[in-house]
């Protein structure tokens, strides 16, 4: 299944900052996203793309993200992003998950697993899973979310967004749900090579499988020149393809 990370600004984007100017939003965001994509590289039959500029230089245009993502045509989408209220430190604090306005079941359903993982792995107070009519959300053609993580306006979730813990706490909690309601499942191979091996291998095996570079079958079997050349043929224009 497709699933597409889109990571909420781009590093320069105004205002979307920790008020003492800390951290930016997009520091947070583009983490997570990043963490969770590795979390998800161990799931069997699962591909993640980003909607979002990973170098954060370039805040993509909304309706480019969901452009990207319907053109690619996911099965899911989260965006990911930290809150704020007012301007300047605020008590507001929290864990919510958005859903699209006219609350649809899929994505309302995931939404109450997201945010319930999120709410284990941070113990933090619960804002509920709402609704909004936001550009993410609505035209987007797939099931799409979009949970705030914690306030970057209020001090002890400040500190909280700034820690690599606390956001690889986010990106697990996101993958629980996701793992939960489409019931993936962990990659097993039983493979004669050496267990250093085994993780790398079943990845990329999953990979030429999805990219049609090999069926994967007969892997201990040595291979033809002629066999060798239509893999990397077919890597050629995979890699081509990807850069349009
Ligand atoms: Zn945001």
């Amino acid at each position: 299944m497709k699933i597409i990370f889109d990571a909420g600004h781009g590093y320069f984007t105004p205002g979307k900052r920790i008020p003492d100017g800390s951290m930016r939003e997009w520091e947070f965001n583009s983490k997570v996203c990043e963490y969770a994509k590795e979390l998800l590289m161990g799931y069997a039959g699962v591909i993640v793309k980003f909607t979002h500029d990973i170098t954060g230089k370039f805040d993509v245009p909304l309706k480019d993200r969901t452009d990207i993502a319907n053109k690619w045509g996911a099965d899911v989408l989260v965006s990911v992003h930290a809150n704020a209220a007012g301007n300047g430190w605020h008590s507001g604090e929290g864990v919510e998950t958005y859903v699209d306005s006219s609350k649809p079941k899929d994505a309302y359903d995931l939404a109450v697993k997201v945010q319930n993982q999120l709410l284990r792995e941070t113990g933090r107070r619960n804002r509920g899973v709402k609704t909004a009519d936001f550009h993410m959300l609505r035209e987007s053609n797939m099931t799409a979310i979009l949970p705030e993580c914690g306030f970057m306006t209020n001090k002890e979730e400040a500190a909280l967004l700034k820690a690599d813990s606390y956001r690889r706490k986010c990106a697990q909690a996101i993958v629980n749900g996701l793992v939960e309601h489409y019931q993936l499942r962990k990659i097993v191979v039983n493979l004669e090579v050496p267990s250093d091996y085994a993780y790398e291998l079943a990845l990329a095996l999953e990979w030429a499988k999805e990219n049609n570079i090999s069926n994967g079958e007969r892997l201990n079997e040595p291979c033809t020149r002629a066999q060798q050349l239509i893999m990397l043929y077919r890597f050629f224009n995979l890699m081509n393809s990807s850069n349009k």
